[in-house]
């Protein structure tokens, strides 16, 4: 017997690239995260939490202040209602929020439908708790979802469906029919759909983000989980929260309140300024949009092709006319003799499927794109 109870599991690639990328002094486009400023009001606003003494425990579900101004911004964007007091909770990032929402619902057995690639998160908080991994995977370079195939998957221990949009790693969005076709496939069972919307202020070419809380049936099964990190540019503070109808978030509290009871206080009073004026996050898509389109014009000379991704902060290039190697090799080679550091895809996909794919996280200064895409231009 196995002591571990995650054997097969290897360091994370985020942790790999990122030490490989230090370690080389390379540009690093491979964990996602900005190299620029996260707001000076919001530092300030932190600050002064903190001199006005608001430093011990917070409510274990989350400074209420703060949830009901996240009720009223997903009213502003989706047109839909939670209770702030029972359907919103202040979470450790959108990683605490996905433990919680696996583990308090994910029985021995059951299973839990995956989209590979996939974030790294999921697969291993299902195994932690006896659940059994369906994978479905997804290619390149459109990753479209074939609802049927999804259908056909569905048995009698289907408890959980993890979706992803705008989707990391690939950049793609699930549209209107897609959230349609889930909303179909899950109307009248008890399947929990988690929808990890971390990049939802993040959608590029007039497309925009389909929320699971838009659609009323979707709503009433669904966990939306969202990360402050990524809107507001300090994924290293770790702050988030998980939305959902009290039935189902009576139960997440449940392990969110042995797991860290609660986050910590000055954040969530600071946030709870902050939030409460929309300028503060609706620039995003055309912030964003604007850094994709100038890493695309960057390499439009390169040897690495591409579909422009629709949302995230993620811009993915296919190499196959360059080399014949294998992503992860490719990628170490880019870091030790380019000094640009990526992430291979093959990581996040079913058996390892290598379809000579890079993921670029383009989160950085204008300045730090022109020297990344001037090395790519150069990669031959
Ligand atoms: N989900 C996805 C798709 C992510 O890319 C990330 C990484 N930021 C997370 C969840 C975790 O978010 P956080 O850093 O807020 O824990
Ligand atoms: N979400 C980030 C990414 O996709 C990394 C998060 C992490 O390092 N665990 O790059």
């Amino acid at each position: 017997m196995h002591i571990s109870k995650l054997p097969k599991l290897s360091e994370s690639i985020f942790s790999t690239m990122s030490a490989l990328a230090n370690k080389h002094n390379a540009i690093n486009l491979s964990q996602g995260f900005p190299n620029f400023k996260t707001s000076e009001k919001l530092q300030q606003l932190v600050t002064e939490a903190m001199q006005k003494g608001y430093n011990q425990y917070a409510p274990m579900r989350g400074d209420l202040e703060l949830r009901e101004v996240i009720a009223h911004k997903i009213f502003k964007s989706y047109q839909t209602k939670y209770d702030a007091t029972n359907e919103i909770t202040i979470t450790a990032g959108a990683t605490e929020a996905l433990f919680n929402a696996i583990t308090a619902f994910v029985h021995k057995d059951d299973e839990v439908i995956i989209f590979k690639p996939a974030f790294d998160s999921y697969e291993p908080v299902v195994r932690l708790n006896g659940g059994v991994p369906i994978f479905i995977q997804l290619n390149y370079p459109n990753y479209k979802v074939n609802w049927e195939e999804v259908a056909d998957k569905i048995s009698t221990k289907t408890r959980m469906i993890i979706i992803n949009t705008p989707l990391n790693p690939t950049g793609t969005l699930f549209d209107k029919s897609d959230m349609l076709a889930l909303q179909n496939i899950i109307k009248n069972t008890d399947i929990i759909v988690i929808s990890d919307e971390v990049y939802e202020h993040m959608t590029y070419d007039g497309l925009t983000h389909q929320s699971a809380c838009k659609y009323p049936i979707l709503k009433e099964q669904s966990f939306v989980i969202a990360s402050f990190g990524k809107t507001f540019h300090n994924t290293g503070w770790k702050m988030g929260y998980a939305a959902a109808p009290k039935h189902l978030m009576d139960e997440f509290v449940k392990v969110h309140e042995f797991n860290v009871f609660s986050i910590n206080t000055p954040y969530q009073k600071a946030f709870a300024i902050f939030i409460q004026d929309e300028n503060n996050y609706n620039y995003l898509n055309q912030f964003y949009q604007n850094k994709r389109d100038l890493f695309l014009k960057g390499i439009e000379n390169s040897n690495f092709s591409y579909t422009p991704c629709k949302g995230t902060y993620f811009q993915l290039l296919k190499y196959n006319k360059i080399t014949e190697e294998n992503d992860v090799e490719f990628a170490k080679r880019l870091v030790k003799e380019f000094k640009i550091a990526t992430i291979p895809i093959s990581v996040f996909n079913t058996n390892q499927l290598d379809e000579k794919v890079l993921r670029f996280c383009f989160a950085k200064t204008d300045e730090t794109i022109h020297k990344a895409t001037e090395i790519l231009c150069q990669i031959h």
